[in-house]
């Protein structure tokens, strides 16, 4: 469709950004917001200017605060049609802690967010389709945290634990392989969604600081289709990945020491790593560097070839994030 053909001549990666509003304690202190959304044209974020002049970036699409979880999926839900006519899709959400990674990609109570609204629309496209293809369904739920890979549907296995960490294998030119990987067979959305459910439990189960471990590790899930057309017989594999990413802040190196330094460290590399695999991927660089890190290894497949990438960069409005916010909205423009 259309949609496609748009994708196809602006190459294949997009990203949306999108500001959290100010929260009741940021407005109790009378915080100021660095963002002027009443200037900025379509496609623009721009940051106000203090000491130096105010900044402009572009994206692929911009939401400020008063957009809703409808409203960004509304430009996210062409990428369900993409995964089943056969590509592969990444979509990651990106930044500092706090600034709404896991509000767009879990959502929360009375308003869903991308992950789930995503599996409703293949399930949707699915059933209208029935007749003319059969598709089959798989999900499984990983995190990585300190350059290692859990499987969060393995039963007895916690993040952070030593054991069962898993490995990626090539197992055929092009062709790489989680062995051991939980992929659970799921008929609807209420099936797929009780064992993404699962997988954030076993998450919060095996941490002793929930908020604080998820911040720090990045959690994925991925759901991979099977998909045969009736008529001619061609088949299709493919995969969607829904990151939510560790936290992008930096961590100044004499406020963290041992376990929270290798931490900080990990997920530096596998950020910038991912940061390098997607800008190489952008200009066409003959080399990428998919092996510098767990996550980008993990996704080679579908981060390379015509696969689809979405990267939401999310940032607060608060004055006080300013350098943090900046740092987010530079990395995304070295990817876009
Ligand atoms: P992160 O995952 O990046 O650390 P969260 O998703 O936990 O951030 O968001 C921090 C807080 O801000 C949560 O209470 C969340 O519900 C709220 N929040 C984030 N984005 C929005 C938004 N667009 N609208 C309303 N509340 C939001
Ligand atoms: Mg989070």
């Amino acid at each position: 469709d259309l949609y496609n053909k748009l994708i196809e001549l602006k190459g294949n990666i997009r990203v949306f950004c999108r500001c959290r509003p100010l929260n009741a304690e940021e407005m109790a202190e009378g915080a100021s917001t660095a963002i002027d959304f009443e200037s900025a044209k379509d496609g623009e974020l721009v940051v106000k200017g203090h000491v130096s002049s105010k900044k402009v970036f572009k994206f692929d699409s911009v939401f400020s605060p008063e957009d809703d979880q409808e409203k960004v999926f509304e430009k996210t839900a062409p990428f369900a049609t993409s995964v089943l006519d056969g590509f592969n899709v990444c979509i990651f959400a990106y930044g500092q802690t706090g600034t709404g990674k896991t509000f767009t990609m879990e959502g929360i109570d009375g308003a869903r967010g991308v992950n789930y609204r995503t599996l409703e629309e293949l399930f949707r496209i699915i059933k209208e389709r029935e007749g003319i293809f059969l598709y089959e369904v798989t999900v499984s739920v990983l995190e990585v945290y300190n350059e290692q890979i859990h499987d969060l549907l393995l039963t007895g296995s916690q993040p952070g634990a030593t054991t069962k960490r898993l490995e990626v294998r090539q197992v055929a030119e092009g062709v790489h392989h989680v062995p051991g990987l939980v992929e659970a067979r799921v008929t609807n959305m209420n099936e797929a969604w009780e064992v993404l459910q699962t997988g954030s439990k076993a998450r919060v189960v095996g941490s002793t600081n929930a908020n604080e471990h998820s911040s720090r590790s990045h959690c994925i899930h991925c759901v991979m289709v099977k998909g045969e057309n009736l008529i001619d017989g061609e088949c299709t594999k493919s995969k969607l990945w829904l990151i939510d990413l560790a936290g992008s802040e930096r961590v100044a190196k004499t406020d963290a020491q041992g376990e929270r330094l290798k931490e900080a460290q990990n997920i530096n590399k596998s950020l910038s790593a991912l940061g390098d695999v997607i800008s190489a991927l952008a200009t066409k660089t003959p080399h990428i560097p998919f092996r510098n890190s767990k996550l980008t290894h993990l996704l080679q497949d579908s981060l390379s070839g015509d696969s689809k990438t979405l990267m939401f960069v999310q940032i607060s409005p608060n004055e006080n994030d300013v350098g943090e916010t900046l740092c987010s909205l530079n990395f995304a423009s070295r990817v876009r």
